[in-house]
């Protein structure tokens, strides 16, 4: 296991998406997919209900019918899933206890009255891949499924564990892969994002990325129709009813990729021409109940982030940093209103066209005064004869550094 985790650190993680062609599903086997998803359900509210005595590989489960308990087999799902699903709730409960730790409000583990997502561990036993006739075969189901996008994953990678999803819009794998490492090529080139309402990301270089995706009419329409026929019906959910539900859930996925599918485009253009990036910890949380709550809504911006911060080579600023307020060459604060698109220092006269790029610059620059103030700091811990260098040449050996700690 420690030789395996060695060579992983070494290589790209990826997970591929791969979808399951609905159309070549027969009807047993859907009720078979049913019942699978159904039983994992069955797996978690169980151990949920009593966790102290719940077994890890228990190959029952407890099912609430009405007023009564019933206790049923599990059929369908393999020991491993059973483990993984037992495995998963112990992590979720880890994850409220440190939230609870940090002085976050949380409640207790509830029960779900779906389970949409089946962890899949070990490549080889809890399922199988047949690249050529395009297939994955899930232990216990029956027939394999015809998926379409294992051309994506690399003959030279590494597969190890997968999910099993259902989504509104049919069946997915999300696989896991490892893949050797690709030497990014360095452009020796910097900035600061400074996330915005009226273009929702502006770079320090003056490049804007406007990544509003509104609703589409689509989706409108749709949510008209379920509301519409609500009403008509004196809110009695009908079958068409839950047919008109399907729908919208159908086209608030397909809004959703989009979505998601613009701000990955955004990243990855970002991450690749920069060598070191510096964003603010803002919180979208607040605009987002906020005045701004549809803006912010329909922006992927919120996905951006936090796929920035993964990234080794981002800095993220502190929240209390004023970007928008600090004058680059005095360092004085001046208030301006968000109508405000310019911005002007009424302490020394300063003036910039753009308030966003501004204050993207302000962030870049505290950033790299961060990392030097670090750099510094760790250099005098490590000899106490450290000579001051520039701030410029600092930051890059601190990445340097960090990058050889990754290899
Ligand atoms: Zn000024």
């Amino acid at each position: 296991m420690r030789s395996t985790k060695a060579r992983h650190s070494q290589m790209d993680c990826r997970v591929f998406e791969v979808k399951v062609v609905s159309s070549k599903i027969s009807k047993a086997q859907k009720e078979q997919v049913n019942q699978y998803f159904r039983e994992a359900k069955w797996r978690r509210n169980s151990i949920v209900a009593d966790l102290e005595s719940a077994d890890r590989n228990g190959k029952t489960a407890v099912v609430k019918i009405g007023d009564t308990f019933e206790e049923r087999p599990l059929e369908l799902l393999g020991s491993q899933v059973r483990q993984d699903i037992y495995d998963m709730v112990k992590s979720e409960i880890r994850g409220l206890h440190t939230k609870k730790g940090k002085g976050e409000k949380v409640g207790a583990l509830g029960f779900k009255s779906y389970c949409n997502s089946i962890p899949l561990r070990q490549y080889g036993v809890t399922y199988r891949i047949d690249f050529p006739r395009n297939r994955i075969k899930i232990q216990n189901i029956d027939k394999d499924f015809y998926v379409r996008g294992l051309k994506q994953i690399p003959d030279i990678a590494e597969i190890t564990n997968a999910r099993f999803i259902r989504k509104p819009d049919g069946l997915y794998f999300h696989i896991t892969c490892f893949t050797p490492k690709e030497e990014r090529v360095k452009t020796d080139k910097e900035c600061g994002i400074d996330f915005g309402i009226e273009h929702n990301l502006t770079l320090s270089d003056g490049t804007v990325f406007d990544i509003h995706v509104p609703e589409s009419k689509r989706a409108k329409l749709a949510s008209v129709r379920v509301n519409r026929s609500l009403r008509k019906n004196n809110g009695k959910r009908s079958g068409n009813h839950y047919r008109r539900v399907k729908k919208l859930q159908i086209t608030y996925q397909k809004d959703r990729n989009r979505r998601t599918d613009l701000a990955n485009k955004i990243v990855h253009d970002i991450l690749t021409s920069y060598d070191f990036i510096a964003v603010q910890d803002e919180m979208i949380h607040n605009w987002h109940s906020g005045l701004f709550g549809k803006q912010v809504q329909h922006s992927a911006m919120g996905y951006i982030k936090a796929r920035l911060r993964n990234n080794f080579r981002v800095h993220v600023v502190e929240r209390s940093f004023p970007s928008t307020q600090i004058c680059p060459v005095c360092g004085c604060l001046t208030k301006h209103p968000l109508s405000e698109r310019e911005y002007n220092c009424i302490h020394c006269g300063y003036h910039h066209d753009s308030r966003d790029i501004k204050s993207a610059q302000s962030i870049l620059e505290e950033a790299l005064r961060q990392v030097s103030m670090e750099r510094r700091a760790q250099s005098l811990v490590e000899n106490s004869s450290a000579v001051p260098v520039s701030s410029d040449t600092e930051y890059k050996n601190s990445s340097m550094k960090q990058e050889a700690q990754m290899l």
